[in-house]
């Protein structure tokens, strides 16, 4: 089947799926501290609905596909999940990104289940600044469901993410380069992005990649690895060998220029861009028995007009409705 395609000639390659909107932590940078109101259930995809869509997408050539949220982890059953999407023909490769409370529980089933990569979000390796970001007591938890992942060989490389916010970020340096120079982890700064529940972003709090990227490297020298194609990260490796380190630059660097990326939304909504201001309802036409052939081509006529780019930063940016746990980051 024709490849799907995007109208600047991108091919789209990566799916995210949020599974649920849901979230036991209440991280600053994305959610407001007495939550947002929930998605009803029955709004909520199905675990044969997502599938479908996964096999309709897969079909088209976009054969990753990662699992996000909210907090996919609290979503029932998560495994079962997991192991339709992997037995699906055209799907190569299912990933999740995870806060990682719920890890410790979740790891065995999960790597057996199929998942061949697991990014951890972790934002501090203090437990009272872990608790100021999160607003939750959960380092401990998070630290021992990572060292239960560890434990698996198949899950390997492990990668943690850290949202970097200036004034904040700049004192976990220090503990994360020895985290990843010390241990099997990549570590991966992440540029806070306008997609915060409390509509409180500025171009302030955002500590860039070259920032960070002159703190570790003034200490530790840094040489860049290759980018791979359509990569989000800049990858760097420590020069005396140990270790590797990314930075995640959507605001000072933006990579839309090779994006592959599409997202599925808990509620059954196709956005093509983190920064979309209009998405495509798959959830009526999968209820109403749409054939693959109208699925295919509703997908195909919603990722032509794919956003060029995200225009964080220009007159007239409009931040997007969805927080980044509604929409699946
Ligand atoms: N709950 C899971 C987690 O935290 O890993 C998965 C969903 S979370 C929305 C996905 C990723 O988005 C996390 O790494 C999180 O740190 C990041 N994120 C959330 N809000 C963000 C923002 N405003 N800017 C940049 N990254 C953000
Ligand atoms: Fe939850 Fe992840 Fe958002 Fe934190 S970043 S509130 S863990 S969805």
């Amino acid at each position: 089947m024709e490849q799907l395609t995007d109208g600047h000639g991108r091919a789209i390659q990566d799916l995210r799926v949020s599974v649920t909107d849901r979230c036991n932590f209440r991280c600053q940078y994305c959610m407001p501290a007495e939550g947002i109101p929930w998605l009803e259930r029955e709004q909520i995809l199905t675990y044969e609905e997502i599938a479908r869509v996964v096999g309709v997408l897969a079909a088209m050539g976009v054969h990753d596909v990662r699992l996000t949220g909210g907090e996919p982890l609290i979503r029932r059953d998560l495994p079962r999940l997991v192991a339709m999407l992997t037995s699906l023909g055209d799907v190569r490769e299912v990933s999740i990104t995870t806060n990682g409370f719920l890890l410790e529980r979740d790891a065995t089933a999960l790597v057996e289940a199929g998942i061949a990569r697991f990014n951890v979000s972790v934002d501090s390796l203090q437990r009272d600044r872990f608790y100021r970001l999160t607003r939750r007591d959960a380092l401990a938890q998070v630290l021992r469901g990572l060292e239960e992942l560890a434990r698996h060989p198949d899950a390997h490389p492990i990668k943690i993410n850290a949202v970097a916010l200036r004034g904040f970020t700049e004192d976990e340096v220090p503990a994360f380069v020895e985290l990843a120079r010390e241990t099997a982890y990549e570590v991966r700064f992440i540029e806070f992005m306008p997609l915060d529940g409390s509509h409180e972003w500025s171009q302030e709090q955002v500590l860039t990649g070259a920032e960070l990227h002159a703190l570790v490297h003034a200490v530790h020298p840094l040489d860049p690895e290759p980018r791979e194609p359509s990569a989000t990260a800049r990858v760097y490796r420590f020069a005396d060998g140990r270790g590797r380190i990314g930075f995640i630059n959507p605001v000072s660097e933006p990579f839309c220029s090779d994006c592959n990326r599409i997202r599925l939304t808990a509620d059954g909504h196709l956005r093509t861009c983190l920064f979309s201001l209009r998405e495509t309802d798959l959830r009526t036409p999968l209820r109403e028995r749409a054939s693959d052939a109208e699925l295919d081509e509703i997908i195909r006529r919603a990722v032509w007009r794919k956003e060029l780019k995200h225009r964080i930063g220009e007159p007239g940016f409009v931040q997007p409705d969805r927080t980044m746990s509604a929409i699946g980051g």
